[in-house]
């Protein structure tokens, strides 16, 4: 077989079989097919979509490229959570250690900034020492002894998703909901999960645009885990504004401390709460989801969510300082202030365009491998249906560049619409598949 055969079929729309899937897949992995065959094949199914069969197919070739872990001699349920990607989204910081103060094994195999969203491992890269890369046995000790792992595709775990990923990331390949289904999913069965929550993302700052393309992710997600007998949950989020007031890898760490401390933003505690109610739910320590959120709010309010996070920072060889005293974090040298140009309510904030600010102040990557600017990003300080007067601020940048700081304020600028009229908040979550 030849990967152009594979490549040409998909090109023209044909039905690929689980043989050329593995075999494409398998090239891929071991360096036999090249990063600009594999770019053009990604475009292929970007343009031609996938079957159900054919995205199952996927998955499971990508799941095998490496081993596969079962966990079972360490605990009876691992559990863990996975987003499709947004602005400002760093849910899994605070719902994973809650989950995990309970006594539950959250095992978490994470990914780094896709396009124009972050990623949990660019953001705890910000803490200096934190290593992502983990290898099989160093993720099995880990779990055994803190409960909590949140690493990234290893040579040895998930390595196709690795490397398909980081192309996908700057060839214009990322939303096709084939690749995402199947990047997610390879993940979390490489990685051993049981139980999966799964955060779908909706609106302008998701791959996902509309609530009928989230379904369509969510249900293909959920039908490849039940197909393989994991216990699955996939909520449907908003993703039209930012959540929380941060975008951006330090900013974000910031965030996420805060609301283990208790004081975060009203929308990341409740999100944060409801994707652990899930996991807790999913994962058994809990006998309905009433309990399971009774339980995370608890879990939070008496610290042992933070004292689980402290735990997995030091786990992973991070410096505690820097979380125990956030200001001692990566910090930008550039900090300025944009006024709102009017006065009114706040009738949308495009989370998209946001995010992409976020990107180019240099937080994300333009070209495979890049390294990212932990220290820079976006805080925000509006939420849609908030009113304010011309003069306040309506965003702060964080830059390292005084031409990419004039760049993000002209862009900012164009990212909010006002309203005279009152503006009601935005919903968090739109419905669930299960
Ligand atoms: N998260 C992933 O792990 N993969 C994607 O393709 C999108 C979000």
């Amino acid at each position: 077989m030849r990967a152009t055969t594979v490549i040409e079929k998909k090109r023209d729309g044909g039905e690929l079989t689980t043989v050329e899937i593995e075999f494409f897949i398998n090239g891929y992995t071991h360096g036999e097919i090249a990063d600009y065959q594999a770019s053009a094949w990604c475009m292929a199914v970007f343009l031609n979509g996938m079957s159900r069969r054919e995205t199952a197919d996927l998955t499971m070739a990508m799941a095998r490229s490496g081993d596969m872990l079962d966990l079972h001699d360490i605990a009876p349920i691992v559990v863990d959570k996975h987003s499709s990607g947004g602005i400002g989204d760093k849910v899994s910081l605070v719902a994973a250690p809650l989950a995990a103060a309970s006594g539950l094994a959250v095992g978490k195999m994470s990914g780094r900034g896709l396009s124009f969203t972050g990623g949990t491992l660019d953001k705890l890269e910000s803490i200096d020492g934190f290593h992502v890369d983990l290898s099989e046995a160093e993720f099995r000790r880990q779990l055994k002894e803190h409960g909590i792992v949140l690493c990234g595709p290893t040579a040895e775990l998930a390595p196709a998703d690795g490397k398909l990923y980081a192309l996908r990331d700057v060839t214009g390949t990322v939303p096709a909901t084939p690749l995402i289904a199947s990047s997610i999913m390879s993940k979390k069965i490489a990685g051993g999960a049981d139980a999966i929550v799964l955060d779908v993302k909706c609106g302008s700052g998701a791959f996902m645009k509309t609530q009928s393309e989230a379904r369509a992710l969510a249900e293909t997600m959920v039908d490849i885990g039940h197909a393989l007998k994991r216990k699955v949950v996939a909520l449907i989020s908003d993703m039209e504004q930012p959540l929380g007031y941060t975008v951006g890898n330090a900013l974000e760490v910031k965030e996420a401390i805060a609301t283990l401390h208790g004081q975060g933003p009203h929308d990341l505690t409740e999100h944060a709460l409801v994707v652990a109610s899930h996991m807790l739910h999913l994962g058994e320590k809990a006998p309905s989801l009433e309990a399971a959120r009774a339980l995370a709010e608890q879990l939070l309010a008496d610290g042992s969510a933070w004292r689980k996070f402290v735990e997995l920072i030091e786990a992973q060889g991070g410096d505690s300082r820097l979380v125990e005293e956030p200001d001692r974090l990566p910090h930008a040298s550039i900090v300025r202030c944009v006024a709102a140009p009017q006065s009114g309510y706040v009738l949308t904030i495009n989370a998209l365009e946001v995010g992409f600010t976020s990107v180019d102040l240099g937080a994300g990557r333009e070209k495979k491998g890049d390294p990212v600017d932990h220290a820079v990003g976006i805080v925000l300080h509006v939420k849609v249906g908030d009113q304010l007067e011309a003069g306040q601020p309506l965003f702060t940048i964080h830059a390292n560049n005084e031409v990419r700081a004039e760049a993000a304020e002209e862009r900012l600028l164009r990212a909010v619409t006002f309203s005279r009229e009152q503006v009601g908040p935005l919903p968090l979550f739109y419905g669930s598949v299960s």
